[in-house]
């Protein structure tokens, strides 16, 4: 049953399923969404636009409005920080490359944590990281999955903690990519290019100032991981700077999220003026593949 306290026209943007570190597979994401009674999402999942086809058909059926979404990581002054592009067309070819170009970044790096680990004498088996990420990208969530399940801790966080996190010892980073490669690819999509996050991980106001800089036409201000004074502040910049308010849950699952879906929503009058925002980007110069 749709929760009807929720406002008609109230969206959830920023959402991951199976394709990429989330527990639900898109359709599952997208009938959860209908039971709240949410009206529109974005399903953003890490460097990948996997789960949108099977993600747009789940939407059809259940009336809801699909935002086609991605967040790539990007590397910023030491920093990892999430360009999320909203409203992006999958068929891309700049920005399909890129997504191909991040997916084998991805497995090289799996490999080499996998032999960070064999070195340490853990035995984990590249395959079975490769299963658990099924027919989506690989991530440490899979690398922290396996090593729960042969026995070598006991928890994610201890996984995360003694081998996988930024600072142990089987980290490997990711592609270095820079954040105004994703916001150009994401324009060359049509797509709106957003800071997730901002000022949440280590990011200082100074920061996202200089991200807004390079081309971002929003920032979230909506999300599990801010502080009042945080959003405050967004919601601020966000004013002064003529930028689109956005934002979402971050959901990734039962038991595996901060943020629950329905509780971090943007308003009808945000989701509306983000939509036109994107209807009204100057369309970049791109062919369809
Ligand atoms: P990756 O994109 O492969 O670097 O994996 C990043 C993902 O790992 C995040 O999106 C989280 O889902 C998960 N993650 C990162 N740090 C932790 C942690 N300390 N405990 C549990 N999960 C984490
Ligand atoms: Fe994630
Ligand atoms: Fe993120
Ligand atoms: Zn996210």
């Amino acid at each position: 049953m749709a929760d009807a306290s929720l406002p008609s026209g109230a969206a959830d943007l920023h959402l991951h399923t199976t394709f990429s570190d989330g527990k639900d597979t898109p359709a599952e994401l997208i009938r959860r969404a209908h039971a709240l009674g949410i009206s529109a999402v974005a399903v953003t999942d890490h460097d990948t636009l996997e789960g949108l086809e099977e993600a747009a058909a789940a939407a059809d059926i259940a009336g809801i409005e699909l935002v086609p979404g991605i967040e790539f990581s990007a590397h910023y002054n030491l920093l990892e920080v999430h360009i999320l592009g909203l409203w992006v067309d999958r068929r891309a070819v700049a920005l399909n490359r890129l997504v191909d170009e991040y997916a084998a970044a991805r497995e090289e790096r799996a490999r080499k944590m996998v032999q960070r680990l064999q070195k340490m004498t853990i035995k984990v088996d590249f395959e079975l990281v490769r299963q658990k990420a099924g027919n989506g990208v690989i991530g440490r969530p899979h690398l922290a999955q396996v090593l729960v399940d042969i026995g070598a801790v006991s928890s994610f966080p201890e996984a995360f903690k003694r081998f996988l996190g930024r600072h142990a010892p089987a980290y490997v980073p990711k592609l270095n990519l820079k954040p105004e490669q994703a916001i150009a690819a994401i324009h060359q999509a049509g797509g709106l290019a957003v800071l997730a996050h901002g000022l949440a991980g280590g990011l200082g106001g100074e920061h996202v100032v200089a991200l807004v800089e390079m081309g971002l036409d929003a920032v979230e201000v909506v999300h599990p991981k801010f502080t009042d004074a945080d959003q405050e502040w967004l919601v601020n910049l966000a004013e002064q700077r003529g930028l689109g308010q956005t934002g979402g849950s971050d959901w990734h699952g039962e038991g595996w999220s901060e943020g629950k879906m329905g509780d971090f929503l943007v308003p009808p009058p945000c989701f509306q003026e983000l939509r036109e925002r994107a209807r009204l980007k100057p369309f970049a110069a791109d062919q369809q593949a």
